[in-house]
């Protein structure tokens, strides 16, 4: 991809995740207006540095909705922030949980610093 993002980017109403992956159906930017939105409207949070992985779902070893994470130099998918202000918002406060290496928890610099030199 020519001007890669970690992020993402929304193609012609498609959302191209940071890791590539092509989700149709996504909602209109007016959906999300004035809250943090992992397609739309991201927050200067720690993960940024991440690509974003869309969790589809609907397998019988899924035990969540369709979500987005984070996925860390180290291989670990940890919830995206913006997506979680979601969750939050609506009371599913244990999308949040999940098998973690740390990284999450960490600053934006030092996880800057992980991605350019893993
Ligand atoms: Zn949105
Ligand atoms: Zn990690
Ligand atoms: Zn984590």
């Amino acid at each position: 991809m020519a001007d890669y993002s970690p992020d993402g980017a929304v193609v012609n109403g498609e959302w191209i995740t940071g890791s590539g992956q092509v989700v149709r159906a996504v909602h209109s930017p007016e959906a999300c207006e004035g809250r943090p939105c992992v397609v739309h409207n991201l927050t200067d949070h720690n993960m940024r540095a991440f690509p974003t992985f869309f969790r589809a779902g609907g397998m019988p070893w899924d035990i969540k909705p369709p979500h987005t994470e984070r996925t860390c130099p180290h291989g670990i998918g940890h919830p995206d922030p913006d997506d979680m202000a979601y969750w939050i918002s609506i009371g599913e406060e244990s999308m949040g949980v999940h098998g973690c290496d740390g990284c999450c928890q960490k600053s934006a610099d030092e996880n800057w610093e992980r991605v350019v030199r893993p």
